[in-house]
């Protein structure tokens, strides 16, 4: 309605500064440490933004209205925080409203005509086309149990994989026969000149000879002495088909390699097995469709905008040698403890920067990686946790961007969990005129912003504009030109903070009203069969104490509704003033409405009573139903219509089972056909099988509503189309296929409970700004947006992050760096409306060299796997595959022939910060997403897809490269982990036991030769044969090893974000295939090359760029 208005209001400085009186600010002086700022901006909120607690949440004064508007039709207005990009989400559904008449008579209170004590299980209760029938549920009366406070683990979840991976065949690992020469291993050795470009700074490169020298590996390059003869490979176990598990070659046979010189370390190389060297070749075959110079740009995300010829290697790997027309060169092999090892690469990041806190005072610093355990200390710039980069120091021109085709993304977890010893951002409220902003590119007052004319102005450090100060915000300027309250004011202090928003930030100019939570329930057979029904309803009767609170606030805003449904939807009332709780039925899914206002959301501790006799009764209601059909998108029409009335935001809990396959709106087909992998309708897979649920998301995201699914499937229920809706509200989707109370429901509980109790902003806006000359161009994660700037987001909760990419368009320089702010209005869990702000410095250089110096892989392969899959959705995997390996190349081609030193072009060169990207890449491009092993259900690739696209770079980094933990070699006298192996078969000792986890799965593989003792200790059985690996839990024995080993899990579990089910493998058992699919470093059972293989390609693409 008033839109105009409202977008006027905030899209211009407001008039009438004048007068406003100044906040009572503490006169700090300069060094005052964050953590006081508590006092300032009056009381602090108690805000706690950190993830749900374990214990009851903290109380807090001062909760916002409850009271439900007038019932009129929910406007759908768009609304917007940023002066331009209207927003328009479909127009206002009216239609529910105009039918209440028809649903007031059933009503509590008035006339039910259809009132009628509940008998028959609803599934066979009569209904009447377009009414619905009120049914008294009279079952058993049993007020409900206290709420008892269990104690939970720390939330995770676990991917569902099929259990029956084909066996693989006897791994090989070390064999190798690509033309690759000298992988030149940079170890610093005594005698060997440092490969030191930039002087003063650590080698950014890393170079590998074949002839591996060491474990260590940091750049330096060996001066390849010819002609060194080398022993063959001493450790590597004899293959089968060893000389036939070559890479297929890249390049369309042409009868001759690229040649290359013979060159290999002149160091002695004891015991390591190294590379039997090829013939000496000389000279590279110049390729006629590479450019001498540069390279052939590729815009980022388009695919299929391949270079030509196409690398073959994309093609699903079959194993079978591929160098048929090639000249065979001798067989070597290259010592995977010679080419860049992930666990080094961290355990050296934890030994030189986990210790000293990072403090984020300095532009462009490339934060410590996300596996180091480290203190952010606030000084201007967003923390790591908050914001992570790829490139620390940004190319200054579009040109240098897309020479090295380094992308320039950031990854944004705007409501990031925060460690206990650090500050969560603190509130800073600038009065009823709301956040002092840019007068012309609404950017909001920031650390960046420079204050001139003795404080009366300031100019925007995003678009240069000059704005006034208002009067209530002046303040004096010391000699150095900073404002005297500098250190007083987080706004101006801090690189992240909160504004309290004012009511030009709200939808329709109104304060919201506090959120909702519906529990929608799916009530047919399968779901009643499973045990699911039984045990959620149970545990709602407790889990409802533990809805979101604000700060300090004694009860949760958050009003509760329930739903269950089959073929039709049952509504309940649940007025706190009801003896028992009233079914309402509503048999007209074509057009679905809400049948009933008051007393369906209602406060948890006013109808508790009420609500627990409704939990107590539902699982005997449906215990005999025979009712094996669902519907799925009148459920959610049904919970977005209920927020609509209410005229709030919320999320809807929906726990469904089956495909909706019964007649109505949303109704889907089996439409799986896993022929369609690898051809060119693969993407069909991916994409919803109709459009009717996109609609629905857009309506969703308009009105706040967020839709969180659970599913429990037995077969293929499409999770590309039912996962929709959740995807583009910024919902969670969790998948326990196959699911059985007793085996799964742990993780399941696990997982409801973080839900439910996650910290969570609804009806949210991102926007993220930048300086002149660059400008965010892409996003991704689970969002919706209905144009170019703004990321909508039904909801956003601590755990999803969104992925930025930046271009040019302009040239940056290297004095003015460059910046970004990333601001994000919401609604609280008490219905506050508030903006988190996130800023970030970054440098700016003209030499590539620098960029290559400050870059972070991990951010860098968060940014490719969700590029990827996004691509899946639009082309092929073989061709999104082939994207990521070519610009990966591009990226370390460049590097080679920009900024390293002259070497031998055999030699492999890569950037210290990127020697990890071809293992990484690799692991993306074996993913079930991208290239399936055949037992990976259709199911399981869309949700692991969707998983995927919202996962921050710590979730990224572990679930494509699992950590894997020598068990026997832990040290049952320290909190440490023993330190991580990598993911290689060959690491694994017979006589060990070790522990994987990659966030979603959780395994523990036990050698066939483990002493007998160490079984006892933890297993509490006397042999390797008597080991159960059926147990999905650790008996509770009574010795340091199983403490131990059973502290590390639930630490392990605490750090994820879903709850991840333990299995047991033993060596040789048949679920051995299973673990093996996460040993990363080796060859899939889908084809997926091993690393040393995928390393050896990537050099042939990127000698063929140089060539
Ligand atoms: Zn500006």
């Amino acid at each position: 309605m008033n839109q105009q208005g409202h977008m006027a209001s905030y899209g211009q400085p407001q008039p009438g500064y004048q007068g406003y009186q100044q906040f009572a600010y503490n006169q700090h002086t300069a060094g005052v440490p964050t953590s006081q700022y508590g006092p300032y901006n009056g009381p602090v909120q108690g805000y706690e933004p950190t993830a749900a607690p374990q214990g009851p949440l903290r109380p807090t004064p001062g909760a916002p209205p409850t009271s439900l508007p007038p019932s009129t039709a929910a406007q759908s207005t768009a609304y917007n925080q940023y002066g331009q990009g209207d927003i328009q989400n479909g127009p206002a559904m009216t239609d529910q409203m105009q039918r209440f008449p028809v649903s007031q008579s059933y009503m509590p209170g008035g006339q039910p005509i259809a009132y009628q004590q509940y008998a028959p299980p609803p599934s066979n209760a009569q209904h009447l086309p377009n009414q619905m029938a009120a049914m008294q549920i009279s079952g058993s009366t049993s007020n409900a149990p206290p709420p008892i406070s269990q104690s939970y683990g720390p939330p995770t979840s676990h991917r569902q994989t099929t259990a029956s991976f084909p066996p693989t065949g006897p791994a090989v690992y070390t064999q190798y026969s690509t033309p690759l020469q000298n992988i030149s291993s940079s170890i610093p050795q005594a005698g060997n000149p440092p490969q030191q470009p930039f002087s003063g700074q650590t080698v950014p490169a890393s170079t590998f000879t074949s002839p591996p020298t060491s474990t260590g590996l940091t750049g330096m390059n060996l001066p390849p002495p010819p002609g060194v003869s080398r022993p063959t490979a001493m450790h590597a176990p004899p293959l089968p088909g060893q000389s036939q598990t070559g890479f297929p070659p890249s390049q369309p046979p042409t009868g001759h390699y690229p040649p290359q010189p013979n060159h290999r370390p002149a160091a002695p190389q004891t015991g390591v097995p190294g590379v039997v060297p090829g013939p000496p070749t000389q000279g590279f075959q110049v390729h006629p469709t590479q450019p001498s110079q540069g390279f052939i740009p590729q815009q980022n995300g388009s695919f299929g905008q391949m270079r030509a010829p196409q690398p073959n290697y994309a093609a699903p790997y079959t194993g079978t040698p591929s160098y048929n027309s090639q000249p065979q060169p001798q067989q070597k092999r290259l010592d995977p403890d010679s080419i860049p090892s992930p666990i080094q690469v961290i355990e050296d990041d934890k030994s030189n920067r986990g210790s000293e806190p990072f403090s984020t005072g300095v532009r462009g610093q490339v934060p410590p990686l996300v596996t180091t355990d480290f203190v952010v200390k606030d000084q201007g710039n967003s923390s790591p946790r908050f914001i992570r980069c790829a490139a620390y120091n940004l190319p200054c021109t579009s040109d240098m961007a897309k020479q090295c085709q380094v992308p320039l993304t950031a990854v944004i977890k705007p409501l990031a969990t925060l460690p206990a010893d650090e500050a969560p951002p603190y509130i800073v409220d600038h009065g009823e005129t709301g956040p002092i902003r840019c007068n012309r590119c609404k950017a909001y007052m920031c650390p960046y912003m420079q204050f001139i004319e003795g404080g009366r102005r300031f100019q925007c450090a995003f678009c240069s504009c000059v704005t006034e100060v208002p009067l209530h915000y002046f303040q004096h300027l010391d000699h150095t030109g900073k404002r005297m309250d500098y250190y007083d004011r987080p706004e101006l202090s801090l690189g992240s903070y909160e504004f309290l928003a004012t009511v030009d930030y709200c939808k329709n100019n109104k304060i919201p009203n506090p959120p909702a939570f519906i529990f929608m329930i799916d009530v047919s057979y399968n779901a009643l069969k499973s045990g699911l029904v039984h045990l959620l309803c149970e545990e709602l009767k407790t889990l409802l104490d533990y809805l979101p609170r604000e700060g300090n606030a004694e009860e949760s805003a958050i009003r509760v509704g329930f739903v269950t449904y089959n073929k039709v939807l049952h509504f309940y009332n649940v007025k706190s003033s009801l003896a028992q709780p009233q079914m309402m039925v509503v048999s007209d899914i074509a057009d679905m409405f809400v049948p009933l206002l008051d007393g369906f959301l209602v406060n948890v501790n006013e109808s508790r009573a009420v609500i627990n006799s409704l939990l107590e009764q539902i699982p005997e209601m449906f215990g005999d139903t025979r009712e094996t059909e669902t519907v799925f998108g009148p459920v959610i029409q049904a919970g977005l219509e209920a927020l609509k009335a209410a005229e709030c935001a919320g999320k809807l809990f929906i726990f469904h089972s089956t495909l909706p396959l019964a007649e109505a709106p949303g109704k889907l087909k089996n439409r799986d056909d896993k022929k369609l992998i690898n051809t060119d309708k693969e993407k069909v897979l991916f994409q919803p099988q109709t459009n009717f649920y996109n609609n629905l998301a857009k309506e969703c995201v308009a009105q706040g509503c967020c839709v969180d699914l659970f599913l429990f499937p037995n077969q293929y229920v499409d999770v590309a189309t039912l996962g929709l809706v959740t995807y583009q509200t910024g919902g969670s989707i969790y998948k326990y296929t196959y699911f059985q109370a007793q085996a799964d429901g742990e993780r399941f509980l696990n997982d409801l409970h973080r839900d439910v109790r996650k910290v969570i902003g609804f009806d949210s806006v991102m926007r993220v700004r930048t300086s002149t000359g660059i400008r965010a161009t892409d996003f991704f994660g689970s969002f919706y947006m209905s144009n170019t700037t703004d990321v909508e987001l039904a909801a956003l909760d601590c755990d999803k992050a969104i992925t930025v990419e930046f271009k040019h368009d302009d040239k940056l320089n290297e004095d003015n760096g460059a910046q970004i702010q990333c601001a994000l209005l919401y609604t609280s869990c008490s219905g506050q409306r508030r903006l988190r702000i996130h800023n970030l410095s970054l440098n700016c250089c003209t030499q590539l060299a620098d960029l290559y110096r400050n870059c972070e892989t991990d951010t860098l392969i968060n940014y490719f796997v969700k590029l990827a899959y996004r691509g899946v959705l639009s082309n092929p995997t073989k061709t999104v595959r082939e994207t990521l390996i070519n610009q990966s190349a591009q990226i370390l081609a460049c590097y080679r022939k920009n900024c390293a030193s002259p070497s031998s072009a055999g030699q492999l060169i890569l950037p210290e910060c990127m020697k990890l990207l071809p293992v990484y890449l690799n692991c993306v491009l074996k993913n079930d997403v991208l290239q399936p092993s055949a037992e990976v259900s259709t199911d399981d690739r869309a949700y692991t897809r969707q998983l995927v696209i919202s996962m921050d770079v710590a979730e990224t980094s572990v679930f494509f490269y699992p950590r894997l933990l020598p068990v026997h070699k832990m040290d049952v006298d320290s909190d440490d982990f023993p330190v991580a192996i990598r993911c290689s078969e060959e690491r694994l000792s017979k006589g060990g036991i070790y522990l994987l986890e990659n966030g979603l799965n959780l395994f523990i593989w036990v050698g066939m030769n483990t002493q007998h003792d160490l079984i006892q200790s933890i297993f509490n059985v006397q042999s390797f044969g008597q080991i159960d690996s059926a147990m999905s839990a650790l008996p509770m024995l009574d010795n340091p090893y199983s403490k131990k080993l059973r502290s590390m899990v639930d630490m392990i579990r605490a750090q994820r974000p879903r709850f991840m089910k333990l299995i047991i493998v033993k060596q040789d058992d048949k679920m051995e295939v299973l673990f093996k699919h996460f040993l990363m470093e080796d060859k899939s059972a889908s084809g997926g090359a091993s690393y040393v293989d995928f390393l050896c390609h990537m050099h042939k693409e990127i000698r063929q760029l140089l060539s």
